[in-house]
């Protein structure tokens, strides 16, 4: 009999909405797999190995290969012309023996056989730029790509090799060996592009005011492509919107450039003697002591005198980089330059400025404070910046990174007036690519595969330097702001995106080139996810311990997505496959609400439930324990029971139990609860999340409580809590913060929030 009473205990305190679903016939799908979204993420995932661990850090048979250059490179400024010289010498790390090596001609995407344009189909553009215009219908195009005119090995034998639009094969005479090294060399040249006219992430910018070019160069130069354990040789073409991937190496660059020109680049200028004037090199020694304000290297009217007049001669400028995965420069007679020192860690490192007077004055005045600024945000959640400079760039409509140096947008009128719009847009596209020394300059991912990789961890971190901006440089602020408004991250902002057409959304983890909306999907979206999983799933100090982790681990080195994520569990004790899956694998987006509240009084009569049950075990009332009874506010069962008058605070039952089970001491801390509610979430988006609740008490008072995401474990659309309180519960409210990126708030309150529509306020006024 003792058995058979747990047994039927143990079926009566089930909750009421499984008894219901038992009750009902099951749904029959034929074929239908039940997709938990708490499905481990063992088949999206590739099997550890020596190369990657199961905790997300590199193997202990981790490697990677390595490719230092050479360079010689000359810009003929009259015909903007770029030609180079290069000696490519490639270690491989890898056990795998190398018959060839491939080879990155970025540039050809613009050469007239280029199959970018072909792969467009979008049909007529309604609004398009001049110069793209011109150069797609009225004449024969832009003659750009790589010329390459030489391919030799060390001897200077000719290397047979092949093209293959933007990647080029060199066939080794013989195999390349684990722990070998070979040096081959290359010569070429190409016509540099008008990238404001034209497109394009470098090239130049034509002054028709002074007749002057600003240059800002990159993937001028073949460039390795990496080999590593994912993906053999990364053979992905460029297509001209995926970025890179990128080997590590050391540098040796050696540019010229006409004399009156300035130029700053990746790496330690190396003849600074040479290519200074003595006020700069006395301006230079005095930047390096200035760690409040930026100190001018090159004055506004100097750079306006240098305007005026066309140098003959030229001059050589001489960089060594160790460590970098690319080399950037910029070049230009127009450029002011500044330059400030700032203390990371216990190194002191350059925050450096370019730009020409039509960057001014927005650009002395926040340039270089916004370099500083993200060196030391970003150096506080991932490590301290390991280079000794980091160079910004005024380049017109750019946004564009390089180890050291990058290009940057953000131009006043030519009054020298700007908008709110263009100086916070300056400032974030100033942290933002600088941020991207972190990822992924150093954090070296595959950017031509996973643009999230570096875009959303990098807009992530981008976030948290521009609220350290605002709060450090309040005099950067608008009036009316009290902190910088940040465009990327709230979750609130993510909204409109996520909820919007799914069939032009794609997952996170699809390649850039292949996915709608870019912005949004390898920027906003990862971006936003990281600071929701910061702020609100896991708390900063689980979150910032493991993103640090992840970063040192994987710091001059190639991590792939799930490196990324099994770090993040690894470090934190979170399993956040669900977060992943949900977040990074689909399209589905958060919805959660109340659903329905239902108010219980505690009874010591038997009601309809506890009969029913009995009446199923053919047992009889008298045979049970004693039961506490709940009855439902409003229910005949209430009706009746108030009628009666035998609607109790506390029943019988629980009396007695509680005088025989608890000394006097013990009773005098009980606590009494009044109120009992049964409160329905409904999740009719597809993300599962932590529910948020803020509970509004009568008194005014109110309580916020967090369910993790796992309530949804059992039940992915609606779950239910009782709620026991001693005050009566006026106003229930999910996500009250918006923190979540919740896309339909109108479920989200209890009693339901009728917002008065625009017509009914019209009726109302009409009355008045
Ligand atoms: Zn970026």
């Amino acid at each position: 009999m003792k058995t058979l009473k747990y047994l039927f205990l143990s079926v009566l305190f089930i909750s009421a909405n499984t008894f219901a679903q038992e009750q009902e016939q099951p749904e029959r799908k034929p074929g239908h797999t039940n997709n938990n979204k708490f499905k481990q993420l063992y088949d999206e995932f590739s099997t550890p190995n020596m190369f990657r661990t199961a905790s997300g850090a590199p193997g202990p048979a981790y490697y990677q290969q390595q490719a230092d250059y050479k360079m010689d490179i000359v810009i003929d400024d009259d015909n903007a012309k770029l030609s180079g010289y290069e000696t490519i010498t490639y270690t491989n790390n890898s056990p795998d023996p190398l018959n060839y090596l491939w080879v990155q001609l970025d540039q050809n995407m613009r050469a007239k056989d280029s199959e970018t344009p072909l792969i467009e189909g979008g049909g007529v553009a309604q609004a398009q730029q001049a110069g793209r215009f011109a150069s797609s219908y009225m004449t024969d195009g832009f003659d750009g790509g790589f010329k390459i005119e030489a391919v030799k090995d060390i001897n200077g034998k000719d290397l047979p090799h092949l093209i293959n639009n933007t990647m080029m094969r060199v066939e080794l005479p013989k195999a390349l060996l684990k722990g070998e090294k070979v040096s081959f060399s290359i010569k070429w040249w190409y016509n540099i592009n008008d990238y404001v006219n034209m497109g394009g992430r470098s090239g130049y910018e034509f002054f028709p005011k002074d007749g002057n070019r600003n240059y800002i160069i990159a993937q001028f130069f073949p460039r390795m492509a990496v080999y590593n354990d994912v993906e053999g040789w990364q053979n992905s073409q460029f297509w001209g919107r995926d970025e890179f991937a990128l080997p590590f190496g050391n540098y040796e660059v050696n540019i010229t450039v006409p004399s009156d020109h300035i130029l700053d680049a990746t790496g330690r200028l190396v003849n600074r003697k040479e290519v200074f004037s003595k006020d700069m090199m006395k301006r230079y020694e005095e930047a390096k002591k200035s760690y409040d304000k930026p100190v001018l290297i090159v004055t506004q009217a100097e750079a306006e005198e240098a305007e005026k007049s066309r140098a003959t001669g030229t001059k050589t400028w001489k960089f060594q980089a160790e460590n970098v995965r690319d080399f950037g420069f910029a070049t230009s007679r127009k450029y002011i330059w500044d330059m400030m020192a700032v203390k990371i860690g216990d190194k002191d490192v350059m925050a450096v400025s370019m730009y020409p007077k039509e960057g001014n004055p927005l650009w002395e005045e926040w340039s270089t404070y916004a370099v500083a600024s993200t060196l030391k945000s970003y150096s506080r959640m991932t490590f301290d910046y390991p280079y000794h400079k980091a160079i910004s760039v005024h380049a017109k409509n750019q946004g564009m990174e390089y180890p050291m140096i990058c290009f940057n947008y953000g131009r006043p009128d030519e009054n020298g007036n700007y908008s709110d719009r263009t100086k916070y847009g300056m400032i974030s596209v100033i942290i933002h690519e600088v941020g991207h020394n972190y990822f992924p300059m150093i954090v070296n991912s595959d950017e031509r595969q996973w643009t999230w990789m570096d875009e959303g961890l990098n807009t992530f971190v981008q976030y948290v330097a521009e609220q350290d901006f605002g709060e450090w440089y309040p005099a950067a602020l608008s009036p009316g702001h009290d902190k910088y408004p940040s465009s990327r991250g709230p979750a609130a902002n993510i909204v409109p995106y996520m909820g919007g057409d799914q069939d032009f959304i794609a997952p996170i983890m699809t390649k850039g080139l292949n996915t709608y909306q870019f912005g949004n999907n390898a920027y906003g979206k990862p971006g936003t996810a990281l600071n929701i999983l910061r702020e609100t799933v896991m708390g900063r100090e689980l979150f910032d311990y493991a993103f640090k982790e992840y970063s040192n681990r994987w710091m001059f080195k190639h991590p792939t997505p799930e490196d990324f994520f099994r770090t993040m569990e690894d470090a934190s004790a979170f399993d956040l496959d669900w977060f992943w899956r949900g977040w990074f694998y689909t399209t589905d987006y958060v919805d959660m609400g109340v659903k329905e509240v239902k108010k219980y009084y505690v009874s010591s009569e038997p009601n309809e439930y506890a009969k029913m049950m009995a009446k199923r075990y053919g047992m009889e009332l008298s045979d049970l324990p004693p039961l506490v009874y709940m009855v439902e506010e409003g229910s005949e069962e209430f009706k009746e029971e108030m009628k009666n008058g035998t609607l109790l605070e506390n029943s019988t039952p629980l009396k007695e139990y509680v005088m025989d089970n608890f000394s006097e001491e013990e009773r005098k801390t009980m606590k009494e609860p009044k109120y009992f509610y049964n409160v329905t979430f409904e999740k009719p988006g597809g993300l599962v999340m932590p529910i948020i609740v803020e509970y509004t008490y009568a008194d005014g008072t109110s309580k916020t409580e967090k369910y993790p995401a796992q309530i949804w474990r059992l039940n992915d659309k609606e779950v239910s809590k009782a709620v026991a309180s001693d005050k009566e519960i006026v106003k229930i409210t999910v996500d009250p913060n918006l923190e979540t990126a919740d896309v339909d708030t109108s479920n989200n309150s209890w009693p339901k929030e009728v917002k008065q529509s625009d017509f009914d306020k019209f009726k109302d006024e009409v009355k008045d």
